[in-house]
């Protein structure tokens, strides 16, 4: 298959609409001179381009952002309340709209679309609860004629930094309990799909957000550096790949800044010899090809204890034969990679693991595709007996390619997943419950699922993995992001009678 993205493209770029930058309540068109392309994944043309922010872009919109903090931090959590809530109502009523906007840039399928965006909208009900969250604690008489009681406050402006792979979710894991919290809001998506990110902020608008309080600045390197170096931003959520998660974390603690950098991921399915192999096979095709595997809770090795890896994939390849592979916008099950490089980098990875010594039990390569040929496609791929010192089994590949490593027991699988260098997500299939539970507990991975392959946790709970897939020790939404965009106060207070008064330098005693 050719994939050259430059055969159907303009003749020149300069043609393409330009997206823009949001800043002070209204579309800004950039004017660093710097662009990137943003692509049709399905087509492997480009459709639009994307400016780059430079420094005085950077500096006008956390000046914007700084001078609408007040004002929103003091608007009562009673009025912010109700924006977050008619946001809610917004984004239910039109999501469709926002799904074709991702499929059109990103190119998962437009149920898949949809799916993230009602993620995300899981995040802004949460945080439609707001009054209770931000509740403090109240200890009267502490001492005689003491009070103590605590709140928690907002920290000013705050810089969201999100990947392609989820362009609403990824961002409404943040914002929305951000802005409920009395902070602004600075979003830089990826440039890879950023019109999601514009769609949401005219929605918030329209939902009754005053100028100001939220911004999307697209841009590179040069966006972020300026917002992990600027001193008016106080925090910054990242979710994006280990290396930069890791430079955003050490860059911004430096400057002194809260940091939670959400990194890469390779997620494991252990299944032992008493699962339910179609439970299980029907959970690998969900979990390793959905959203052509570009999800950061995507299976990527499915760890096998004999003797059921030949049944299982039996059982995988007859499911994978039924997949749809096209144009997210055409009812197939899966759509293309987000960009040609990136297809390609996926696709080389079939090669390592061949040279490596692996089986190539389905080759996605010569996928036949409904769609547009020049749209940068890869099939569901399957590896069987990957060597766990390939590259392929170590690096994260952030595709539609799976893996098969087969161990002869519960406790080598445990020990292959617990050496990895990611924790992100991982999975136990079994129809024993002394097993799982075991595993629950010795597994040292963030997010566990037993016989459930993608365990996203619901938003009142908090998202995020550990060891390099986590940087920084608060994870996204629930209880913790309530903490993460807040910070608390304790206040000691008494109130003047009779019994007051006199001088003593000594530390403060109850009494
Ligand atoms: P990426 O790291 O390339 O980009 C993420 C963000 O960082 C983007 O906004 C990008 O503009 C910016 N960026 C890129 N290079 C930079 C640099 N050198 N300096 C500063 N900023 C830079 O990631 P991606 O390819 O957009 O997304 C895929 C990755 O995100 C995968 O590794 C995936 O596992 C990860 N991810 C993780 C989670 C999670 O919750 N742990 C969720 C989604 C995606």
């Amino acid at each position: 298959m050719t994939n050259t993205a430059t055969e159907n493209a303009p003749a020149t770029t300069s043609d393409l609409p330009v997206v823009a930058h949001w800043i002070d309540g209204a579309e800004r068109v950039g004017t660093s001179g710097r662009t990137a392309p943003v692509f049709d994944p399905a087509r492997g043309v480009p459709t639009k381009l994307v400016p780059l922010a430079n420094g005085t872009e950077i500096e006008a919109a956390i000046a914007s952002a700084k001078a609408a903090f007040p004002a929103w931090r003091d608007l009562s959590i009673a009025k912010r309340q109700t924006i977050i809530f008619k946001f809610r109502e917004l984004l239910n009523a039109r999501k469709g709209e926002m799904a074709e906007i991702i499929t059109s840039e990103h190119g998962k399928v437009l149920s898949d679309a949809l799916g993230e965006i009602s993620r995300g909208q899981e995040v802004v009900e949460f945080a439609c609860g707001i009054p209770h969250l931000l509740k403090g604690d109240y200890s009267e008489n502490v001492s005689t004629g003491v009070d103590v009681y605590s709140t928690r406050q907002a920290l000013g402006v705050v810089g969201i930094i999100s990947p392609f792979n989820f362009p609403a979710m990824v961002p409404m894991w943040f914002f929305p309990l951000a802005l409920a919290a009395g902070n602004t809001v600075i979003l830089k998506p990826s440039e890879k799909d950023p019109s999601a990110a514009i769609w949401m902020a005219k929605l918030l608008k329209e939902a009754g957000l005053p100028d100001g309080v939220f911004t999307v600045l697209h841009g590179d390197k040069e966006s972020v550096d300026g917002l992990l170096e600027h001193p008016d931003v106080k925090a910054i959520s990242f979710v994006g790949s280990t290396p930069i998660a890791q430079y955003v974390y050490e860059t911004g603690t430096r400057n002194g800044k809260r940091i939670q950098a959400l990194g890469g991921a390779k997620n494991h399915m252990l299944v032992l010899p008493d699962a339910d192999l179609d439970l299980v096979a029907d959970s690998a095709i969900n979990a390793g090809f959905g959203s052509a595997g570009e999800r950061c809770m995507a299976i990527s090795v499915i760890v096998a204890v004999e003797p059921v890896a030949d049944d299982l994939i039996a059982k995988i390849v007859s499911r994978m034969k039924t997949l749809t592979v096209g144009d997210g916008r055409r009812s197939c099950d899966m759509g293309p990679l987000v960009t040609e490089v990136h297809r390609d980098k996926v696709a080389s990875y079939i090669d390592i693991a061949a040279e490596d010594g692996a089986t190539i039990v389905v080759d996605g390569r010569g996928v036949e595709i409904d769609g547009d040929p020049n749209g940068f496609w890869l099939g569901p791929t399957l590896i069987d007996a990957l060597p766990t010192t390939s590259r392929a089994y170590i690096d994260e590949i952030f595709g539609p390619v799976l893996s098969v490593v087969r161990v002869p027991s519960y406790e080598d699988g445990v020990e292959i997943i617990n050496s990895g260098a990611f924790g992100n997500g991982t999975a136990i299939f079994t129809n024993d419950g002394g097993a799982a539970r075991r595993f629950q507990n010795e597994i040292e991975v963030g997010m566990i699922g037993i016989n459930v392959p993608i365990p996203v946790p619901v938003s009142y709970f908090s998202f995020g993995g550990w060891k390099n897939s986590l940087f920084g020790d608060t994870k996204a939404h629930g209880v913790e992001g309530v903490h993460f965009f807040t910070r608390g106060k304790a206040i000691t207070s008494r109130w003047l009678d009779p019994s007051h008064g006199g001088i003593n330098l000594g530390f403060p005693q109850n009494g």
